[in-house]
């Protein structure tokens, strides 16, 4: 089985898109966890930060640029660390996107289903 790609940001990253990010200017730490941190205090900060993602303009942006740089932490576009690595494990090696644009259409799917009622679910 050929190795996955360590996490790299890509070639073609813009990073206007988070001029208009809904989390500019909010605590970091709401999107990404702290050492340890399991169970339903997790669930929580995650519901929490998923629910500022909800409302974002960019959050397609967002969400295509941390599938196609495989970031492994925090919440990305409303997409989980968990939700994101199914869509990672999902994806062959050899189709993984790469260009601006791939990722969000590749997982459009997990994108939409993130920002369902039932995701929201602490
Ligand atoms: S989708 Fe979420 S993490 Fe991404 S820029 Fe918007 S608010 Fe921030």
């Amino acid at each position: 089985m050929p190795q996955q790609p360590l996490a790299q940001v890509p070639a073609d990253v813009k990073w206007s898109w988070q001029d208009v990010a809904a989390c500019l200017g909010r605590d970091v730490a709401m999107f990404f966890h702290p050492t340890n941190e399991r169970g339903r205090t997790r669930r929580r900060r995650e519901v929490t930060a998923k629910s500022i993602c909800f409302s974002c303009p960019v959050r397609v942006d967002c969400a295509d640029y941390a599938i196609r740089a495989r970031e492994p932490y925090g919440v990305w576009g409303g997409l989980t660390e968990t939700e994101r690595e199914a869509i990672y494990a999902s994806i062959p090696i050899a189709d993984y996107p790469r260009l601006e644009g791939e990722g969000a259409r590749m997982a459009s799917y997990a994108i939409e289903r993130a920002m369902a009622p039932e995701a929201f679910t602490a």
